[in-house]
């Protein structure tokens, strides 16, 4: 195993630049997403790496060595093509042998790694059976070794789960993520998911339109988004954004929402609220700013989704439980300080 780093690494395609000046450091061991939109540039980045595409400029770097003139066959860099469905006329222990047979790895080689995936993977027990005979999340596990019995630098997976339903597409995330851990492989996984990026990824890469936007864990990122596109980018329902407004010389998000005038950095455009931080409350007579008004009521059983209509833009906010809120009632928004996003003209996150 080793790290994979891309030094400001720029790809196009004639005029499109499918990369732009890339940085990142990938560690050994590590589960690592880029997460961004269609044609942000996600699978050109995993090309890069697999030595199908090669940079224009920059540098592509494996266990700290450069490799833009290295093979993709000598990089040893694994692209696994998922496919969940396991061969129904092989036992489990030979879908699992199947990719290093196809390799012509020596028999004594693929031996070893067979029986040391397996024990690792706790199915050392199913091999001699027919997929017929195991239940779904063995037969799923078995699916997941046969992805990563081989024994590369690192894996990568273009979205790999995207085809199957969202229940099983949630059980294999986190099945998937145990492996992972449990193998200590590098994994470099592309998706469009944001659930899915929050819920695998050790790190991740936010990825607009060829630029890498923020790197950190899910829950740094989550917390401290670098601009509005990224706050936007994660969290759903998505983050509630306004423009700043003055009031009787006091500081209103939307008119509605009030703001510390000492949690304020300087030149603020733009102020966000998370829909699980925005407060709100029944109206009583008194109150700084000017009501709200409920517009809908989502009930979603643990939580229930509100939309809040300021007079301006309508807000979402995500409340616990069954909240009693009727329609068209007037409410008070309110959020703690330390909640609240600040960002500036360009959408870039004020430091508070
Ligand atoms: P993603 O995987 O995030 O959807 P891609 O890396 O596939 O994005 O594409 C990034 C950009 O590069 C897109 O604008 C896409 O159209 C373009 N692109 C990717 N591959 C090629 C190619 N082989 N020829 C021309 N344009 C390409
Ligand atoms: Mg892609």
């Amino acid at each position: 195993m080793a790290g994979i780093s891309f030094r400001n690494v720029t790809k196009s395609y004639g005029k499109t630049i499918a990369v732009q000046n890339a940085s990142f450091d990938i560690k050994s061991g590590e589960f690592f997403c880029f997460f961004g939109p269609p044609l942000s540039g996600k699978s050109t980045i995993l090309k890069l790496i697999l030595g199908l595409e090669r940079p224009d400029e920059g540098e592509v770097l494996i266990g700290g060595k450069p490799v833009n003139e290295v093979s993709p066959a000598a990089r040893n860099v694994a692209m696994v093509f998922q496919n969940l469905a396991l061969f129904p006329h092989m036992n489990a222990g030979d879908n699992v042998r199947f990719p290093l047979v196809e390799r012509k790895v020596p028999e004594a080689k693929i031996k070893e790694r067979v029986d040391a995936v397996a024990s690792k993977l706790h199915i050392a027990h199913l091999l001699h059976k027919p997929p017929s005979q195991l239940s779904g999340g063995e037969r799923q596990r078995v699916a997941i070794a046969r992805a990563l019995v081989r024994d590369p630098v690192a894996y990568l997976m273009d979205d790999p789960i995207s085809a199957l339903d969202a229940r099983l597409r949630e059980e294999t995330r986190v099945e998937l993520k145990r492996i992972q851990g449990e193998l200590g492989q590098t994994l470099i996984y592309v998706t469009h998911d944001q659930e899915e990026a929050m819920s695998v990824a050790d790190r991740m890469a936010i990825m607009e339109n060829g630029h890498i936007r923020q790197i950190g864990s899910p829950v740094e990122i989550y917390d401290r988004p670098a601009s509005q596109y990224v706050a936007r980018l994660l969290g759903a329902p998505v983050m509630n954004i306004m423009a700043a407004e003055q009031n009787d010389g006091q500081l209103f998000a939307e008119g509605t929402i009030k703001v510390s005038v000492d949690a304020l950095p300087k030149a603020v455009s733009g102020i966000g609220i998370r829909p699980e931080d925005l407060k709100v409350e029944a109206w009583t007579d008194g109150r700084e700013g000017r009501p709200a008004r409920v517009f809908e009521v989502e009930p979603l059983g643990g939580y229930t989704v509100v939309t809040i209509d300021t007079g301006g833009q309508k807000l979402r906010a995500l409340m616990r439980g069954q909240p009693r809120l009727e329609p068209d009632s007037a409410v008070a928004l309110s959020c703690d300080p330390a909640k609240m996003h600040f960002f500036g003209s360009a959408g870039e996150a004020l430091a508070k």
